[in-house]
């Protein structure tokens, strides 16, 4: 049956449970596609009705502001998500977790995304990102990556060499979708990934905060550097304003309270930012995105 957009936006709808901070207020439309048609409805709607628009994935970059999200905010639905194998490629959609793929990956005796085991966020969120870490990145991987403009409502392939990859960055614009994605990969021992997978998992739990309100690193690493080392080296473990303080374990993480503000993510950020500046004159740059307003 052919769902209109009434089944696919809703107004006035809460995002905080959509976000790892578990903060935030509420968007003006929400909108769920859980299909190709969805999304050239929705373009439709938006080419008829414009509106700021963002797309929202697994929430684990983000401050969404305490007074919500004006326009429309866009979530792949289930059917984005998903893993098929054509050797040496894995298929995926923009929805699915991270954690999944790379489990499921190994499951099926292909490498090179174990560390991704780690990262809370989507295929889309990484690739938007090029989410990395232990010593590896999305874009090592990526081969391509099937892309919806909601602007034109078309959909192009953009390859791992035409995404503009750099650290933690991609030339993706506010209007483009990622709807699947394929990968690289190598063969490898299922119980050899697999304790891979448990090394990266049991050294996260080590070293940043596990279970708490946060969305990873709250800064991006200057040359040469870590963000973490330098907020540590400067005894602000623990600063707190209002329900956000700097995590004790990670000084590169911010971490909120249950029922947290955002604002008070957001001026904590920049308390450390000006500090850190003020006596090092080094310009942290969030990775955190915050969206809508901030005071
Ligand atoms: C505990 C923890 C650990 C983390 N560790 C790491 C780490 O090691 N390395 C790292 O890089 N990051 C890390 N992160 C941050 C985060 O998980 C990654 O940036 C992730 O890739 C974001 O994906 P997401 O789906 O949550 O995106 P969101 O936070 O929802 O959005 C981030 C950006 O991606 C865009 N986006 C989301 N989905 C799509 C889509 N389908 N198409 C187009 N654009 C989209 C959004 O518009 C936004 O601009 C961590 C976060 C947490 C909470």
């Amino acid at each position: 049956m052919t769902r209109t957009m009434d089944d696919v936006a809703k107004p006035n709808q809460p995002l905080s449970r959509f976000t790892t901070y578990r903060t935030g207020g509420p968007a003006q439309w929400l909108a769920e596609a859980e299909s190709l048609d969805d999304l050239l409805r929705i373009s439709e709607t938006l080419r008829s009705h414009p509106m700021p628009t963002f797309v929202l994935g697994r929430g684990s970059n983000l401050v969404v502001s305490d007074a919500g999200i004006e326009g429309l905010v866009l979530i792949l639905g289930s059917s984005f998500s998903g893993v098929a194998f054509q050797d040496p490629y894995v298929l995926t959609g923009g929805a699915t977790p991270l954690p999944v793929l790379a489990r499921e990956a190994v499951k099926a005796g292909r490498g090179g995304l174990e560390w991704y085991v780690g990262i809370p966020g989507s295929v889309g969120g990484a690739i938007r990102m090029n989410a990395g870490g232990h010593g590896s990145d999305t874009s090592a991987w990526l081969v391509d990556a099937q892309v919806f403009d909601l602007d034109s409502g078309t959909i192009r392939t953009e390859t791992g060499a035409t995404l503009g990859f750099s650290y933690r960055s991609s030339s993706l614009a506010a209007s483009d979708v990622v709807v699947t994605a394929t990968f690289a990969s190598e063969s490898v021992d299922p119980a050899v990934a697999s304790a891979a997978m448990r090394e990266v998992s049991v050294w996260r739990r080590e070293h940043q905060p596990g279970g708490t309100f946060n969305a990873g690193s709250v800064f991006t690493n200057p040359p040469g550097d870590s963000a973490g080392r330098i907020i540590d080296a400067m005894g602000l473990k623990g600063l707190r304003i209002g329900t956000a303080h700097v995590s004790h374990k990670h000084a590169n993480f911010i971490e909120a309270d249950p029922n947290g503000r955002s604002q008070d993510i957001y001026d904590l950020v920049w308390e450390v930012q000006t500090r850190v500046s003020d006596l090092t004159a080094i310009e942290l740059v969030p990775e955190i995105k915050f969206v809508g307003q901030f005071d």
